[in-house]
C-alpha cells in the first residue's frame, strides 16, 4: 500500500501537464528563438512540459538544428516525418503522442507570441474545452492588404462560423489549446486542423476566444498559397455534412431524392396528361427529358443515401464509436 502511494506519488510528479505541438516545415531559423522565447514562458507556469515538435519533411536542416536543441534540453521531443504530409498530419501526430492534459498548438514561424499562452490557459482553466487565439491586428493599413487579406479572411471566418454553427472571428488562428479529451477524439484528415473547433462541436465542447498577439515572418517563407482558399470551402463542405448528417445520410440525401422524384413523376403526369387529352406530341419537348433526369436523379439519391447509411453502420461499428458523448455518469 505504501509503495503504491510512493509510485504514484513519483507518477504525478513526473506526469506532463502540458503538450506544446509544433508543426515544422522548413522553419530552420525560426526554431531556436522561438524556443528560446517559448521554454521560459512555459517554466513560468511551473508547470511540467513537452514540446513535440514535428518535422514535416524539412529539407532545410530544421531536423538537425531541433536535434541540436533536444540535445541541450531534454523537453524537447521530435518526430520526423519521411515526407511534407501536411500540417494536419503533423498535428495528428502531436495529438497521438502528447501526454499533458492540456494541449497547446502553434506555429513555428514565431508568428504566433509565446507571451500569449499563460491568458489562454487561464481562459481554459475557467472552464472550457477549446480557447483559441484570435489575431485582431493582423493587417497592415491600405487599400491592397484590405482587399486581398482582411476582405478574404473575413469571409472565410463568417462562412465557416455560419456553415458549423461554431463562431470564432478567427479560424486561422493556429495558436490554440485544448483539454486533452478534445484532441484524444478527433480523427483528422485532409486540411481539417483549421476546423478542430467546429469538428469538435460535435462532441459538445464549449469554446471561448482570446484576442493574442500577431508578428509577421521574420523568416522564410509561407507555405500555402492562394489554392488554399478552394481547399477551405471544400473541407467545409465535409464539416459541414459529418457535423448534421454523418450519423443519418439517407435523411439528407433521401429527401434531396423524394423531393426531385416527386418533381419528376409530376412533371411526367402532366405531359402524359397533356399527350392523352390534347394529342400534344412529346418528342421534341425538352421538359420530357427533365421529368425523366428528375426520377432518376431521385432515384439515385434515395440510392445513395441507402449505401451512406451502410457506410455509417460500418463506421460506427467497426470501431465501436458510439453515436453520443457523454459529459459525466452518476452511479
Ligand atoms: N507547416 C507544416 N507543414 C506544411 C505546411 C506548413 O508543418 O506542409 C507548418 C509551418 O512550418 C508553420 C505552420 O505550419 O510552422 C504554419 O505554416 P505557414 O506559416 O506557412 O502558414 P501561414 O502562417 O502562412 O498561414
Ligand atoms: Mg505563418
Amino acid at each position: 500500500m505504501v509503495t503504491d502511494g510512493v509510485t504514484n506519488l513519483k507518477l504525478e510528479m513526473s506526469m506532463v501537464q502540458l503538450s506544446i505541438i509544433l508543426p515544422v516545415y522548413n522553419e530552420v531559423e525560426s526554431i531556436p528563438h522561438l524556443l528560446d522565447e517559448l521554454t521560459p514562458v512555459l517554466d513560468a507556469t511551473g508547470r511540467k512540459f513537452e514540446i513535440i515538435c514535428i518535422d514535416d519533411g524539412s529539407s532545410d536542416g530544421s531536423f538537425d538544428e531541433l536535434k541540436k536543441l533536444r540535445s541541450q534540453d531534454e523537453r524537447v521531443r521530435i518526430v520526423r516525418f519521411r515526407r511534407n504530409f501536411g500540417q494536419t498530419a503533423a498535428f495528428a501526430a502531436g495529438f497521438d503522442r502528447a501526454q499533458g492534459n492540456v494541449v497547446i498548438t502553434m506555429d513555428a514561424d514565431l508568428q504566433n507570441d509565446p507571451a500569449d499562452i499563460p491568458p489562454l490557459l487561464a481562459k481554459l482553466e475557467e472552464g472550457y474545452d477549446i480557447v483559441s487565439g484570435w489575431r485582431v491586428k493582423r493587417w497592415r493599413e491600405g487599400f491592397l492588404p484590405i482587399l486581398t487579406r482582411k476582405l478574404p479572411s473575413k469571409i472565410a471566418n463568417w462562412l465557416i462560423s455560419t456553415f458549423t454553427g461554431v463562431h470564432l472571428h478567427d479560424y486561422g488562428c493556429a495558436l490554440k489549446v485544448y483539454r486533452r479529451e478534445v484532441v484524444k477524439n478527433i480523427n483528422l484528415y485532409g486540411d481539417l486542423h483549421r476546423f478542430i473547433p467546429a469538428i469538435a462541436s460535435y462532441y459538445g465542447v464549449s469554446v471561448a476566444e482570446v484576442p493574442v498577439n500577431y508578428r509577421s515572418r521574420q523568416f522564410g517563407t509561407s507555405k500555402y498559397g492562394l489554392s488554399r482558399i478552394i481547399r477551405v470551402i471544400l473541407d467545409l463542405l465535409v464539416v459541414r455534412f459529418l457535423l448534421s448528417y454523418s450519423t443519418r445520410p439517407i435523411q439528407i440525401f433521401g429527401s434531396m431524392g423524394l423531393l426531385s422524384f416527386t418533381i419528376g413523376v409530376a412533371v411526367g403526369i402532366y405531359l402524359t396528361f397533356m399527350k392523352l387529352v390534347y394529342g400534344e406530341a412529346l418528342a421534341e419537348r425538352p421538359m420530357l427529358l427533365l421529368a425523366m433526369l428528375l426520377v432518376m436523379i431521385g432515384v439515385q439519391l434515395v440510392t445513395m443515401g441507402l449505401l451512406g447509411e451502410l457506410i455509417v453502420r460500418t463506421y460506427h461499428e467497426s470501431q465501436n464509436k458510439p453515436i453520443y458523448s457523454v459529459r459525466e455518469e452518476l452511479g
